[in-house]
């Protein structure tokens, strides 16, 4: 196979992942909630009003994780199993050995 066959073929390749991207996005699309759909963070910032940026989505689910942004803690709620709380308290408590010395 000469280079203009494997050029090509290559193109050809190219062509083909690029159709099956854009059918993944448009399916995308359609199932999920446009961003300026999606109901806005809303948490007291230093200057005053509500955070107007948007909740961290969860796509998948489509609708917000906990309603708000992700520099207002839409992006982690924190351990939920018995065990993360758990490993959480103990990092805690080691932190405060660690400071007191
Ligand atoms: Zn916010």
């Amino acid at each position: 196979m000469g280079y203009d066959d494997e050029y090509r073929e290559w193109v050809k390749h190219l062509e083909r992942s690029n159709r099956a991207l854009q059918r993944i996005i448009r399916e995308y699309d359609r199932r999920v909630t446009k961003k300026r759909d999606r109901p806005l963070c809303g948490a007291m910032t230093r200057a005053g009003i509500p955070c107007q940026a948007r909740a961290v989505w969860d796509t998948d689910k489509d609708k917000p994780r906990n309603g708000r942004c992700r520099m207002h803690g839409g992006l982690s709620t924190g351990p939920r199993t018995p065990e993360g709380k758990r490993r959480s308290l103990d990092a805690l408590a080691r932190a405060v050995q660690a400071r007191r010395g």
